[in-house]
């Protein structure tokens, strides 16, 4: 999601009369577009604004922006306007306040806007020329207890599916031969009487595309006749991410993931039987709050059994503003190092043996 919001970004500003620089040493001005899923990536952005000291002017964007508001100003004086991702709209005009001396008559904020204008998605600016990422929906309203997604970004919202389409027709007729479509959850989207099946069956017709996959699915809007749809539009790509997060069905619901473990395992078996030969890979998270050796042992177990394509595997850790983070941190980080090793380790192995069996198909 934060890759297309700095191309929307690009966009409007290139729309305004500003210059993208590639060399950042050349840019008058330095706009960081955060993410705020993690302790470790806020804490580079904190050391990289650091490293300016005063040298450029510095705007926060995105995530972290929504989530310390005006107490950035505090964390790094050099930081002249903070704005969340439902404002990105506004840069334009926030950057207009500017004179020529690169001066704002005050530190800007501007973090309580709901909903962010359709038209913004229209710039037709994209990194790649013949990739584009799409987003289908904004926000999320699923409230997992470990996210801070659904506090920074709001809830769940579907853009019209004729805009969807609209901008993936003229990115078609500008030489895109590939799209990505985005969601924090895209297999919940619902425009009236389009639901993601339909919407995935109407970009299998656009004329000129070539592939398209989506990204990324939750595993309580999953079932048979989605996978169906995976493996019979021959444009879309064979390829499921779908977040497990844990295999301990105590820790599932402290997560607030809304399935069990043998319904995800259920999800597993009938994705395979229906997408031969598909990909599939997941997130899991070690170290939740109150995370037993038991528990860790039920997640080993599923991945063994899931033998998924790959995993991502990250290491718990607090977020603010989450019902996880009333949750004392108690897994020691030592341990939670033993479980991610532990856990990646599997998985190298897994990967291997899946490589080499496609290897000899
Ligand atoms: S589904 Fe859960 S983990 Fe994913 S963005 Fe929403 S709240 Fe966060």
């Amino acid at each position: 999601m934060n890759v297309r919001d700095s191309e929307v970004i690009c966009g409007l500003l290139k729309r305004a009369g500003y210059k993208i620089c590639i060399d950042e040493k050349e840019a008058d001005l330095i706009i960081f577009n955060t993410c705020s899923v993690r302790q470790h990536a806020e804490d580079r952005v904190w050391s990289l604004i650091g490293s300016y000291k005063g040298s450029k002017v510095i705007g926060l964007v995105g995530c972290m922006a929504q989530n310390y508001k005006e107490e950035a100003f505090n964390r790094d004086a050099n930081i002249k306007f903070v704005v969340g991702p439902q404002d990105i709209h506004k840069l334009p005009d926030i950057l207009s306040k500017f004179d020529d001396n690169n001066l704002l008559e005050r530190k800007i904020w501007e973090t309580d806007g709901n909903i962010r204008p359709d038209e913004i998605y229209q710039s037709g600016f994209y990194n790649d020329l013949t990739h584009a990422y799409l987003v289908i929906s904004e926000g999320c309203s699923n409230f997992c207890t470990y996210c801070v997604v659904p506090y920074v970004r709001g809830p769940l919202r579907h853009r019209k599916s004729e805009n969807i389409l609209k901008e993936a027709q003229e990115a078609v007729a500008n030489g895109v031969t590939k799209i990505t479509l985005l969601g924090q959850n895209v297999n919940a989207y619902k425009d009236e009487n389009v639901n993601f099946v339909k919407l995935l069956t109407l970009f299998n017709e656009i004329s000129g595309l070539k592939e398209f996959s989506f990204f990324t699915s939750h595993p309580k809007d999953a079932n048979k006749d989605f996978f169906r749809t995976i493996r019979d539009l021959g444009k879309l790509n064979k390829s499921l991410h779908l977040p497990v997060q844990s295999g301990s069905d105590r820790i599932l619901k402290l997560m607030n993931r809304s399935y069990s473990r043998k319904e995800y395992l259920g999800l597993v078996d009938s994705y395979r039987k229906i997408v031969k030969g598909g990909i599939l890979t997941t997130d899991i998270i070690v170290g939740f709050p109150t995370e037993t050796d038991v528990d860790f042992s039920e997640t080993y177990d599923l991945v063994k059994r899931a033998e998924f394509n790959a995993a991502f595997i990250f290491k718990y850790s607090t977020r603010p503003h989450t019902e996880a983070n009333k949750l004392a941190d108690d897994v020691p980080r030592s341990e939670k190092e033993k479980r991610h090793e532990n856990i990646l380790d599997l998985q190298r192995r897994i990967s291997k043996k899946a490589s080499r069996i496609s290897k000899n198909d």
